[in-house]
């Protein structure tokens, strides 16, 4: 099927296809929205048409489903997943609530529906600083991604901050010494990473920001050639955006990510595949963790 015809299938099905930054080139082609959780979260709200397609894994059709509980949500294959959505149980954010009277549980969006229906606010690294900055109560119980948090605490030296010890594989696995070697191979190459890699790797680069800050921040510095340490699907939206800069991506690949194929959303379109579904006593209580992170962000 050629753009064209696709383009024609997606208004006859009244659709609207989402893509995280980190998937296939060939599928942010034809996406009509592109970007992090958060963009992708906000637009959410935003769209008219009555069939959602989120390429991107489960977690991220979980939040489009909850942010329009009236909508059909589509994946283009419900076993792409992220695993550190995984690593923190319901049972673990309890035992944390028995313990201190004075708690917020902040979770990243990067969860399950159940965890974030036990949370009181829900974030993603491009707004971590505004929600936890919104968070009242003295201590903050922050899941699952123990680099996201330890990357940020700091910034709230007033708040106890507990991180879990959850995180994202292919991030986790970089190291400080990759970025050494990478420096010594490309001496006028800034360093630019995701916060979702561990504290040491963050303290020897030179930015740190989310999927989104990473292209915001690559569009303001003069240097030429660019080394990026987050998966490396960004690549497709830095080349379009910054066709003068060279970049150099570490190898940081996302098995879920990679697993969404433009001939599953053509099937989805077709009618061939099931949509996602969030019962709704879950889907409630999560869209409030949600909400306060969207509030948060207004301020
Ligand atoms: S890059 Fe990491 S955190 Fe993001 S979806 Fe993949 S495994 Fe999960």
């Amino acid at each position: 099927m050629n753009p064209e015809e696709l383009m024609e299938l997606k208004r006859e099905k009244d659709a609207v296809i989402f893509a995280h930054y980190y998937v296939d080139k060939e599928v942010q082609a034809i996406a009509d929205y592109v970007g992090d959780s958060f963009f992708l979260a906000k637009k959410a709200t935003t769209v008219k048409e009555k069939n959602i397609i989120m390429a991107g894994v489960y977690f991220m059709g979980e939040t489009m489903k909850i942010l329009n509980p009236d909508k059909h949500v589509y994946l283009p294959d419900m076993k792409a997943d992220c695993p550190m959505a995984h690593m923190i149980t319901v049972e673990e954010i309890q035992e944390m609530r028995q313990k201190y009277d004075d708690l917020a549980v902040v979770c990243y969006v990067n969860s399950t529906a159940e965890i974030k229906a036990h949370s009181d606010y829900c974030c993603t690294s491009a707004n971590v600083k505004k929600v936890l900055g919104a968070v009242k109560e003295k201590n903050i119980f922050f899941v699952p991604d123990g680099n996201l948090g330890a990357n940020i605490k700091h910034l709230f030296p007033e708040k106890n901050i507990i991180c879990h010890s959850g995180h994202c594989p292919v991030h986790h696995a970089v190291t400080s010494e990759d970025v050494r070697r990478l420096r010594e191979e490309y001496p006028n190459a800034p360093v630019f990473a995701h916060p979702e890699c561990q504290p040491e790797v963050i303290e020897s680069v030179d930015v740190q920001g989310s999927t989104s800050g990473i292209i915001e921040a690559v569009g303001k510095t003069d240097a030429k050639e660019c080394i990026i340490l987050t998966e490396e699907g960004i690549l497709w939206e830095l080349e379009n955006r910054f066709p003068e800069k060279k970049f150099y991506v570490h190898e940081i690949v996302c098995d879920g990510m990679k697993q969404v194929y433009l001939k599953d959303i053509v099937s989805i379109l077709k009618g061939q595949k099931e949509e996602i579904f969030v019962p709704e006593d879950v889907s409630v209580r999560a869209k409030r963790a949600l909400d306060n992170m969207l509030n948060a962000c207004e301020n």
